[in-house]
């Protein structure tokens, strides 16, 4: 059967993306992108941090109306999804239309994770997913301003990091023992740590929250342990929870998030599902969702070359990035690796100006690369990782030789 309608449900990193891959693998058919935002897809990354600090100077858009015109796409916005019906093939959406697919992409993303004693704040809280939430963000960070962040993983550290460099108050409460302990090894961790409180960010970790209440306009936290912290407001990033739920209500194949295989093929074969909302099978039985800008690239590609019938790519090492305090931090691979050395000076006396660049390995082979202010070696070090290359010290870590030269 030939297919002649894709509909892509989300205009995120994932949905965009498939577009543009959809249209290099020559598919000609139609293309219906569906999106409740009103705006047209953008880049979540800076919401955090550029969006904040330079919005004048900040570009978010990823297709512009132009280029979607160019791509053929049917653009539908501001308009939700209600109603998934596989057998039908088709959707029904908030305003009544019916969109039939032959083909279907679901890149719904995630939502905020809510934490009610937080949201009881009222105008007090705020959450970071969407360019509103960013954009609600500019007159709340004020010079003084008390700012408590709670979740001290990407999302928290990188609005710690913008909210000082806007002359605020910063705390920052995480309930976990390190700091972006989801995705980060435990040295770089404690880097981290020693940074923002070098940049004068209060950091308490193995926190936990009790209450949260409000008195004469200012925000109090009462922790476990008695301690309370007193603020303006509070700023919560605690992770995501992903948008599944037309795909449960569909009766497809969902855990926490929509289960895919190598394919980004659901439990219905003529569904995929891609980026924060899919979890995909890795290995026997074992799925893995990863809440990264690459993955829904990625994903987005794999859905599109399945679709048509086409060779997947080469599998290249997972790969995301974090800008703190002015400082660039570049992942590569498996951060559960169970050994890291370090390439150059983890000196934290340097401080923003540190540079150097980790080497995760297990079993003597090279499995993981970090760098720190040092963008251009990524490149090599994805190299190194993909070929599993044995982790040879007396090279690597010689800062004499170049790594572009021994990749
Ligand atoms: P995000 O992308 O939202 O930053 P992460 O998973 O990277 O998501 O980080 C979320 C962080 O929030 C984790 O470090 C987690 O331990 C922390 N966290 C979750 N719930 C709470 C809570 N109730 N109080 C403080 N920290 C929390």
């Amino acid at each position: 059967m030939s297919i002649q309608t894709i509909v892509i449900v989300g205009a995120g990193q994932a949905g965009a993306s498939a577009i543009l891959e959809l249209r290099a693998q020559q598919f000609s058919g139609e293309i219906i992108l569906i999106g409740d935002e009103p705006h047209l897809p953008y880049e979540r990354p800076p919401l955090s941090k550029d969006a904040i600090l330079q919005p004048e100077q900040t570009k978010l858009e990823i297709l512009s109306e132009q280029k979607l015109a160019e791509l053929n796409v049917k653009v539908i916005r501001n308009n939700a999804v209600v109603k998934l019906q596989p057998e039908a093939h088709q959707l029904v959406l908030q305003s009544g239309d019916v969109i039939h697919y032959d083909k279907l992409l679901l890149a719904t993303g995630g939502s905020a994770r809510r934490l009610p004693m937080l949201d009881a704040l009222g105008q007090h809280v705020y959450t970071l997913r969407n360019l509103e939430d960013s954009q609600k963000l500019i007159p709340v960070l004020q010079p003084e301003k008390r700012i408590l962040i709670v979740g001290g993983g990407v999302i928290g550290l990188e609005l710690a990091s913008s909210a000082r460099a806007k002359g605020c108050q910063v705390t920052v409460l995480e309930q976990g023992a390190m700091v972006m302990g989801r995705c980060s090894p435990l040295n770089l961790s404690q880097f981290l740590l020693q940074q923002h409180q070098r940049a004068g960010i209060d950091i308490q970790l193995n926190t936990k929250l009790v209450q949260a209440e409000l008195r004469d306009q200012e925000v109090i936290l009462t922790l476990e342990n008695g301690q309370q912290l007193t603020g303006d407001v509070v700023i919560y990033g605690i992770g995501i929870v992903p948008n599944a739920d037309l795909a449960r209500e569909a009766g497809l194949d969902v855990d926490f998030a929509i289960r895919v295989n190598q394919y980004c093929q659901t439990s219905d074969p003529d569904i995929y599902a891609a980026g924060d909302v899919a979890t995909q099978l890795v290995e026997d039985e074992q799925y893995r969702r990863i809440e990264t800008w690459e993955n829904a690239n990625k994903q987005a590609g794999i859905f599109a070359r399945h679709v048509m019938g086409n060779p997947l790519a080469q599998q290249t090492p997972a790969w995301f990035w974090t800008d703190q305090l002015d400082m660039n931090f570049q992942f590569a691979g498996d951060m559960t690796a169970t050994e890291w050395h370090i390439r150059g000076e983890m000196d934290i006396e340097q401080g923003r100006n540190a540079s150097f660049v980790m080497f995760g390995t297990r079993n003597g082979i090279l499995v993981a690369g970090i760098t720190v202010n040092q963008a251009k070696e990524m490149r090599h070090l994805k190299k190194m990782i993909a070929k599993a290359q044995p982790f040879d010290a007396e090279t690597l870590l010689n800062l004499a030789i170049d790594l572009r030269k021994v990749a």
